[in-house]
């Protein structure tokens, strides 16, 4: 899809990755509604934009929460006209305090109402009018994590997976309707959810992208119109690795635990800036 003059909303825009592709549609043109649950962010994303002479709005809302997803699609109807391309980008990482199964119900919960359910509600809030219109973009942001797993990220890598599978009945289902679907699934990027500082565009450390890279990546695929997104490159051989022999690489996921373990005394995702 070229973006020029669509309308586009992104969650979870108010800092890390969801700021720096609102502000790469911006570059491209989209008129644009950046939305998160802190609506300081979100203001002040959108005037960031602003400023360069772009038209942006930056609302607070609550991914999770239906009805507040329903008055975004609304509010931004009215300003703009329909919307052409809903990003859901926001995400929480919580790790578990013990083993596994150890993240508390409120956590899994959690984590499955942003990452799962709020595409969910963006897809129900849109979906009718695209395929009314016969086209619309759903990009919706998972992880690596939801192809290969997070080392002590059970809520995390579970309900990533779930987001996966939804964009690809997303597409199964409306690829005929002209809805097009991607889903991101990045490797370590350096935002605050790692523990970085936001605008830390310079990173050094091996297989670490700035929010940055993985915005221009994400400008590339949605032009390519592709389903799978990988900023890194990498994941695909990963993946191919994975189904070519599951046991060989739950077996080299271990490995890499160990490491990890070794090296910092934690598999906490915060720690992982630390291994270089
Ligand atoms: P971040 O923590 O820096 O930013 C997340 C943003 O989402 C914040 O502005 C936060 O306020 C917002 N948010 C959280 N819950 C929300 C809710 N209920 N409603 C509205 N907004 C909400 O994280 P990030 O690294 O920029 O992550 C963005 C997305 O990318 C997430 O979905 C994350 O899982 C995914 N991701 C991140 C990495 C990484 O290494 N940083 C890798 C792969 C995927």
């Amino acid at each position: 899809m070229h973006l020029k003059n669509k309308t586009v909303i992104v969650t979870g825009g108010g800092r890390g990755i969801g700021k720096a592709l609102a502000i790469a549609f911006a570059a491209e043109g989209a008129r644009l509604v950046v939305a998160d649950l802190n609506s300081d962010e979100a203001r002040s994303t959108a005037e960031h934009i602003d400023e360069v002479g772009v038209t942006c709005i930056g609302i607070g809302c609550d991914v999770t929460n239906e009805s507040d997803i329903v008055n975004l699609v609304a509010e931004t109807e009215e300003r703009f006209g329909p919307i052409d391309l809903f990003c859901s980008n926001a995400g929480i990482f919580i790790g578990e305090p013990d083993h596994s199964a150890s993240a508390s119900n409120e956590d899994w919960q959690a984590s499955w109402n942003v990452h799962v359910m709020a595409h969910v509600y963006a897809a129900r809030a849109v979906l009718p009018g695209m395929i009314e219109r016969g086209s619309g973009y759903l990009v919706q942001m998972a992880s690596a994590a939801g192809l290969l797993s997070q080392i002590g990220g059970a809520t995390y890598s579970t309900t990533k997976h779930a987001a996966v599978g939804f964009a690809e009945s997303l597409s199964i289902t409306h690829g005929d309707d002209g809805i097009k679907v991607s889903v991101i699934c990045p490797q370590y990027v350096a935002t605050p959810m790692l523990g970085y500082e936001e605008g830390n565009a310079k990173i050094e450390t091996h297989g670490v992208l700035s929010a940055e890279q993985v915005a221009s990546a994400v400008m590339k695929g949605i032009d390519a119109e592709e389903f799978l997104i990988l900023p890194h490159p990498e994941v695909a051989d990963f993946i191919q690795f994975k189904s070519g022999n599951y046991d060989r690489w739950l077996g080299g996921m271990r490995k890499l635990r160990r490491n990890i373990l070794s090296k910092l005394g934690s598999t906490r995702l915060t720690d992982m800036h630390k291994l270089v």
